[in-house]
């Protein structure tokens, strides 16, 4: 076996390694333990927030452009280095290459969009709000602001995150998914090289430990938060319990409706894509296909064709990628398999079975197959819960109104798409529909860097969403001032 990858916090400008207590992190695609992940807790945070404390006064001071400009370099850096990054996405989550490098390239765009904070910061002034009186609103940084994230997107979510809230003049302690943690230590890394100042970026790995100490440290002004729906409402109650702004991100459940009319072709590629793509574990995956009338036959078979010819295979290997590669742990595949059991035994039916998947160089990579199941009903389990692995359910219905009920009957308000050649019907779709993020014709409807990330109902608690402007808010408070100069008596310096 070969030797482990090292895993450090960082705190205040060092690589610090521990020696206590860890937990392993997987190559999925063998099964092979590659790094043990060590179990911060109040004593890391503590360290990592007093860092982060002490470096904020300057940092705060620093001008606009100045920050902006470690972010220019961080982007460049990151360009630079964009293969080794996502070798270690592919490595240590399991996506396949261009899938890490899909992600890493949405998270390079949000430094790209901090690299534009000067402009963001931009407040609006009132001249003569009253006579002889100015008024102007100020965007000041809050303090130390926290990041915790999934393991889902190594890259792509903690750079949701940090490169806004620190070009906006926060200093920040992110705490990535032990199940992920080695991407997050490369991104340090090369932040440490663009130029950012000690204590400004701290990263302090664990579990709920850490969290914990996080979410009740009194230095902590906000925090941004992205995993399951349960984690989501934890931390946001905690967080603003303990007086927080918080942002927390949950799970979802989307449908993609799909009426009679849709190009077939078209839409099954992208199906195919939103029901499989990454394994099926995002927030965005496409997880029911809702066929309405006469769709079910036009659609079925191509798909079902469509997903057994999806490759399953290792990821780690840079000259040979499958189209698939495993999921995070064979933990959470024995749970989606269970899931996909309790749809047979409700009475769905298994249409493309990629349960008995292999991978001959592979035999303890955690592997499933690309999996539909027709025929699922509202009441089951499967139609309920977040699956998060490569299972597209399948549900027939009779009418757009019907799909539309249905759609909007979840829990969840993550996305939601349609596909059709009608306007009217998408027009319809889209005003209608309980979603933040709607897609016509689009599978995976997820925003870039400008637009917000805007999950509604169990897939968001929050008032300010991740990304774009609403992030900008989140990250600064406003201060208005409002002026008034005494002049105009005899003697005054600018008065002739
Ligand atoms: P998770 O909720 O298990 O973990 C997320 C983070 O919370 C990790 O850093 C973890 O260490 C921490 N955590 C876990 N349990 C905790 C607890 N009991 N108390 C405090 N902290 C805890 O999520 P995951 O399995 O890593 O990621 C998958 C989930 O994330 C899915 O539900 C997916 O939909 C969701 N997700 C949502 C979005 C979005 O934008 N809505 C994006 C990506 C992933």
């Amino acid at each position: 076996m070969s030797a482990l990858t090292p895993c450090p916090h960082f705190i205040g400008g060092e690589w610090i390694t521990s020696a206590g207590p860890s937990t392993p992190v997987y190559n999925p695609s063998t099964g092979d333990v590659i790094a043990e992940c060590p179990a911060g807790g109040p004593a890391e945070v503590n360290a990592a927030v007093g860092a982060a404390q002490a470096a904020f006064p300057a940092w705060r001071e620093t001008p606009a452009v100045d920050r902006a400009r470690v972010f220019f370099k961080y982007r460049q850096l990151v360009e630079q280095n964009f293969d080794a990054l996502c070798r270690c996405v592919a490595r240590e989550h399991g996506k396949t290459y261009a899938e890490a490098r899909g992600s890493a390239f949405r998270g390079l765009e949000n430094i790209e969009y901090a690299c534009g904070v000067p402009s963001l910061l931009f407040g609006d002034t009132l001249e003569n709000m009253a006579r002889n009186v100015d008024c102007e609103t100020l965007l000041q940084p809050l303090g130390v602001c926290v990041g915790i994230t999934p393991f889902n997107f190594p890259a792509m979510v903690p750079l949701w995150m940090y490169p806004l809230a620190i070009a906006c003049g926060n200093t920040f302690v992110l705490k990535p998914s032990e199940k992920v943690p080695l991407t997050a230590i490369l991104l340090g890394q090369l932040l440490e090289q663009a130029g950012c100042p000690k204590g400004v970026f701290n990263l302090v790995h664990g579990g709920r430990a850490a969290v914990d100490a996080l979410l009740t440290h009194p230095q902590v002004r906000a925090i941004s938060f992205v995993g399951s729906s349960p984690v989501a409402k934890y931390i946001y109650e905690t967080g603003t319990r303990n007086g927080k702004r918080v942002q927390a991100n949950g799970g979802a459940k989307n449908y993609l409706v799909i009426m009679p009319d849709a190009d077939i072709p078209k839409t099954v590629e992208a199906l195919s894509t939103a029901a499989f793509g990454c394994a099926g574990e995002r927030c965005m995956a496409g997880s029911t296909a809702i066929t309405v009338g006469a769709a079910a036959d036009r659609l079925l078979p191509s798909l079902v064709s469509a997903a057994r010819a999806i490759k399953v295979g290792r990821t780690d290997l840079p000259d040979r990628q499958p189209d698939m590669g495993a999921v995070i742990t064979s933990q959470h595949r024995d749970r989606v398999l269970s899931l996909v059991a309790s749809g047979e035994k409700e009475g769905a039916k298994v249409i493309a079975d990629g349960r008995g998947v292999t991978v001959p160089d592979a035999p303890r990579g955690f592997y499933l197959g690309a999996t539909i199941i027709d025929g699922v009903e509202a009441n089951m389990t499967l139609a309920r819960e977040e699956v998060f692995g490569p299972v597209l359910n399948v549900m027939r219905m009779d009418d757009l109104d019907r799909a539309i009920a249905l759609t909007n009957a979840s829990a969840f308000g993550n996305g939601a798409a349609i596909f059709t050649n009608s306007g009217g019907a998408a027009r319809e779709f889209k005003h209608r529909v309980k979603a933040g993020m709607v897609g016509i014709n689009v599978g995976v409807p997820a925003t870039m860097a400008m637009f917000p990330f805007t999950g509604w109902d169990d897939s968001f608690y929050g008032d300010l969403h991740i990304q774009g402007r609403e992030a900008v808010q989140f990250y600064t408070q406003q201060k208005v001032v409002t002026t008034r100069w005494f002049g105009g008596e005899v003697g005054d310096v600018w008065r002739k």
